[in-house]
């Protein structure tokens, strides 16, 4: 069997990349591990940026993918208690991000390709991929393309499948302990992160009903999933500075890991690695979804001017032209843990003042106010 692209993995990289070709007329294999009810429902990113919802609108995909999102408006940080509101858009020339859970952006990534006629193979896990044939084997069956687009996530078997000598990797683990609840307590009025010697706090809306918070732990000091709900409630009280936060039965308690992962370069021979497969990046400035959408956008274009026109110049700087957006984006998210979470670096004051001099220099230079706010809302860099 042969294909012109052969896309593993159906996450937001892959799926985003199979609408966009399929757009352009190329045809194309989705292959993907788990079944169709698993992959709906995965629930891990909340946001879209302005950049990423750009490379919708720019396809003529926007009314079937973010349709009825909610804009992205402020974003309030409180300082010990005392809260600061960021217009976002108002710094950016109005770009702002929209609410959209993943798992409604993959919803409707999939149904939108199914129904163009789109051919996605679910539980079709890939055992091996043969590089030099351009081949891969699944069980009960192997499909030849002439591009692979390696979107299987930070596990998958793409990355796996290249000469080790081939690649260089970067990882680097942030030493901060992040622990998340979703409760039956009301969203607040603006997404809200609460700076503070306690540590940092985050909550986010989840709905009419519901919030997903964030608390920072120490990593020494055993597993926050065993705190006993008033601890955490105390906590989230004290850091986001509100004795009468509002509280509701705790639904679900994860770990969430604060590490960051580049893989140089993102290409090898007629394989392509997108999203997670090639980065992972920490949830700080809300960017793993995005990139892997930036990046399934940038293997769009070159496929299409490949497989098209015979021009595959794009193809051959895809890596560097996606390194670039993932270096900035790390940065920008290293930078954002740093400034929110070093105030609670009780053993290093100096720190702890440059965190507070990075924060005051959001309020009081409108130049670095307009970078956060571009940051934010996502870079084109190309
Ligand atoms: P994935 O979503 O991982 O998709 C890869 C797909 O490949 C999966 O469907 C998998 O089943 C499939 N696959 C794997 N191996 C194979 C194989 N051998 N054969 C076929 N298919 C295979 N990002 C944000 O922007 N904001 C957030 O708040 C945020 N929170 C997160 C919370 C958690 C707990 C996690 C884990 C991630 C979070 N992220 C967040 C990151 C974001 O979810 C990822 O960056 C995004 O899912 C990457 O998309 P992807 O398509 O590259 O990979």
């Amino acid at each position: 069997e042969m294909t012109d692209v052969a896309i593993i993995g159906a996450g937001p990289a892959g799926l985003t990349l199979a609408n966009l070709l399929q757009r352009n007329g190329i045809s194309c294999v989705v292959l993907e591990a788990r079944d169709r009810s698993y992959v709906e429902e995965r629930q891990r990113a909340g946001i879209l940026d302005h950049y990423g919802s750009e490379i919708f609108a720019a396809a003529g995909l926007a009314e079937a993918v973010i349709a009825g999102a909610p804009r992205e408006q402020f974003l309030e940080l409180r300082y010990e208690g005392e809260p600061h509101l960021f217009d976002g858009p108002a710094h950016a020339g109005g770009r702002s991000g929209v609410l959209v859970p993943q798992q409604l952006l993959v919803r409707r990534l999939l149904t939108t390709f199914l129904a163009g006629g789109g051919d996605l193979r679910f539980a079709t896990p890939v055992d091996r991929i043969n590089i030099k044939e351009n081949r891969m084997v699944y069980a009960g069956g192997e499909l030849t393309a002439s591009y692979i687009a390696g979107c299987d996530g930070f596990h998958g078997v793409s990355r796996r499948s290249i000469p080790a000598a081939a690649l260089t990797t970067y990882s680097f683990d942030h030493g901060i302990g992040w622990y998340t609840v979703l409760a039956d307590a009301p969203p607040p009025r603006h997404a809200l992160m609460g700076i503070s010697e306690h540590g940092f706090a985050a909550q986010f809306g989840r709905g009419p009903k519901a919030s997903r918070f964030y608390l920072q732990y120490d990593l020494g000091a055993g597993d926050p999933r065993e705190w006993p709900d008033d601890h955490t409630w105390d906590q989230l009280r004290l850091r986001l500075g509100d004795p009468a936060l509002p509280t509701g039965p705790i639904t679900d308690r994860e770990i969430v890991e604060m590490r960051s992962f580049v893989t140089e370069p993102m290409a090898y021979a007629n394989l392509f690695l997108a999203g997670d497969a090639a980065h992972i990046i920490t949830p700080m400035g809300a960017k793993g979804m995005n990139l892997a959408l930036a990046d399934a956008g940038v293997l769009a274009t070159a496929l299409t001017a490949a497989l098209h026109d015979g021009d595959d110049a794009a193809l051959r700087s895809y890596s560097d032209t996606c390194l670039r957006r993932t270096w900035d984006y790390q940065e920008f998210s290293r930078w954002f843990t740093e400034m929110v979470h070093d105030a609670a670096a009780a053993e290093d004051p100096f720190r702890r003042r440059l965190a507070k001099a990075r924060f005051d220099r959001l309020w009081t230079n409108p130049k670095a106010a307009d970078w956060f706010a571009d940051m934010m809302a996502g870079t084109a860099l190309i």
